[in-house]
Parts: structure tokens; C-alpha cells; sequence
């Protein structure tokens, strides 16, 4: 017997509303390789376009429902085909997205054609599917690594897009620059029938949260747990066991989910982080879960991996 026996036996499968997982379709990394070839894709009649602006996706209106894809000619507003970034193959179609010039979103948000809509409020309130999210989440943090990579890092000079967005290259010093992802932990620390949560100042008034902080170079995953977890909380902990992971494109990472096995108890809060932590039971935890906290406390939404922790350890397993 050990404190882990509740876990799963195998890695849990994510469930439809863990928001940016079910990006399933096919990248067709290969053709990255051949630009001409995505560039003919691109001018063909079955290419697709998810729309950027600023920080929100645009959506089209189409009666009650909500239409994430666009055909080239119905792309709301002029864009470059050359910054258009290759997706891969959405339902066997070639899908690209593009970033709308920021200034025109109060324009866009004003048509009534329109839904200009905050990328993490569309999965909170999973107005398109599972599927197109996953897309959206690869769109969103490539646009937005393009946006803030113009230049090169290394001399200065202007950079360009190249094999189908996924590089851009400096034709001044010819150095290559790859879009990167952050990983970040994400962990719910355990103690036999009870675990730790905590809440930052800007959550929503009563939620609470698991702890989470980024992996820093240098650094095992397992590492970043225990390191972090000291920092926020006081808690030393022992063993680390991952069991799930979501992208979470703001601006663009990866949201490793972990438990880990306390091995001290007492906490002491760092409050530049957190302005509450504590350890809670897992009937605590569960009426959390129910929304029949008698003070109101509640946990994160179904679309955040906090969420899916936290069912997991209060033995809910969708
Ligand atoms: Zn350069």
C-alpha cells in the first residue's frame, strides 16, 4: 500500500473538456520542407485559415453556431500569404493560420458577422470542438511567437518566415530561429487522504489551485516539482509522478501535471506567489468539486489540467 494507490494504473486519458489536447490532426511536418508545395496548398480551393487579432481568435457567425475556419477569400482582412503559418492537414484539408494586424480589432469586433473572442474564453466556454481547439492552441502560440520574433536575436537585423512558418531566418547573419515552448509544472502535492492548494491573488475570488511554476534550464521535471513547490509553499516532497500534460498557448507552453508525495507538512507561503495555501481533504476537495464548499472555495474550470488534478485525486476519473 502506498499514497498513490488511487492513481490510475496507466497515464489517464484526457477528457473532451481539458481544453488544447485534442489537436489530433495531421502536421504534415514533412512538407514544411518543400515551401512550394504549401504554397500551393495555400492558393488552392480546400485551404483553411484560422484567424488571429491581438490576443483573440476570430470567429464567424453562421446562425447560432460558431465557425472557426475561414477560405482564403473570407479571411475578414488582408493578409500576408508569406506569414501565413502551416497547420498541417485538418479533416484532410490543408489548414494555415494567420495573425490579423492588431490595430483592427475593434473593426472586426464590431461586425456582426463576426465573434472576436479571447482564445481562453473560447475553450472555457468550448464554443468550437475539442478538435479545432487543439488546432487553435498550435495557431494562437505560432502567430504569436511570429508577432515577437521579427528581428533576430542574435544581430538585430529583420528575420522572415520560412518553411511554412515553423522557422525564420536572418538573412543578415544567417542565423535560423525556431519557435520554442516553455514547460511548466503543474502539481498537486499529496499526503495520504489530503493535498495542498493554493490561490493567487489575481484567481477569481474562492478559487483555489494546484501550484505550478517553470522549469528552468538545466532543471529534470521532477526537479522543477520539488524546487517549486519549496519555494511557494515549504513543503519539501518525494516522489513525482506525471500524469498529464496540456499545451496552453499564453504565450506558449506546455502544463506538465504531476503528483508529488509531500514529505514535510508544514507550509510556509512565499506571498510574492500566493496569498493563501493550505492542505485540504479529499471530502473537502470533493464538495469543491460539487460546488457545496460551505465557503464558497471552488477549484479552476474544466478546461485548466488544475482541474483534471484534482478529479483525479478526489477519485473522479472523466
Ligand atoms: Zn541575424
Amino acid at each position: 500500500m502506498n499514497d498513490f494507490d488511487w492513481l490510475p494504473l496507466q497515464e489517464a486519458d484526457a477528457p473532451k473538456t481539458l481544453g488544447f489536447v485534442h489537436g489530433t490532426h495531421d502536421r504534415a511536418a514533412h512538407l514544411r520542407y518543400h515551401p512550394d508545395q504549401i504554397a500551393e496548398f495555400q492558393a488552392g480551393n480546400s485551404a483553411r485559415f484560422l484567424t488571429f487579432c491581438g490576443e483573440s481568435a476570430v470567429l464567424a457567425r453562421q446562425g447560432e453556431t460558431l465557425e472557426a475556419w475561414f477560405r482564403a477569400g473570407d479571411v475578414p482582412a488582408r493578409f500576408d500569404p508569406a506569414d501565413a503559418v502551416f497547420l498541417g492537414f485538418c479533416d484532410q484539408q490543408p489548414a494555415f493560420a494567420v495573425a490579423l494586424d492588431a490595430s483592427l480589432e475593434e473593426s472586426l469586433k464590431a461586425d456582426a458577422a463576426l465573434s472576436v473572442v479571447g482564445v481562453r474564453q473560447a475553450a472555457l466556454e468550448r464554443q468550437v470542438s475539442a478538435e479545432v481547439l487543439g488546432a487553435m492552441a498550435q495557431g494562437k502560440a505560432m502567430t504569436a511567437w511570429h508577432l515577437r520574433h521579427r528581428f533576430c536575436a542574435n544581430c538585430g537585423s529583420p528575420t522572415v518566415s520560412a518553411q511554412g512558418g515553423w522557422r525564420r531566418d536572418c538573412k543578415a547573419c544567417e542565423a535560423q530561429h525556431f519557435p520554442r515552448t516553455d514547460p511548466v509544472v503543474i502539481m498537486l502535492i499529496v499526503h495520504e487522504d489530503r493535498c495542498v492548494l493554493g490561490r493567487q491573488q489575481r484567481f477569481v475570488p474562492n478559487v483555489y489551485s494546484t501550484l505550478a511554476g517553470f522549469v528552468e534550464p538545466g532543471e529534470t521535471i521532477e526537479a522543477a516539482v520539488r524546487r517549486e513547490t519549496f519555494e511557494e509553499a515549504g513543503i519539501r516532497t518525494g516522489r513525482v509522478r506525471l500524469v498529464a500534460n496540456q499545451p496552453w498557448p499564453f504565450p506558449m507552453s506546455l502544463m506538465i501535471g504531476a503528483f508529488a508525495e509531500a514529505t514535510s507538512f508544514d507550509i510556509t507561503i512565499d506571498t510574492d506567489e500566493l496569498e493563501d495555501c493550505r492542505w485540504f481533504s479529499r471530502d473537502e476537495v470533493l464538495s469543491m468539486i460539487e460546488k457545496r464548499h460551505p465557503a464558497g472555495l471552488m477549484i479552476p474550470p474544466r478546461m485548466a489540467i488544475a482541474n483534471h488534478l484534482i478529479r483525479l485525486f478526489a477519485g473522479l476519473k472523466d
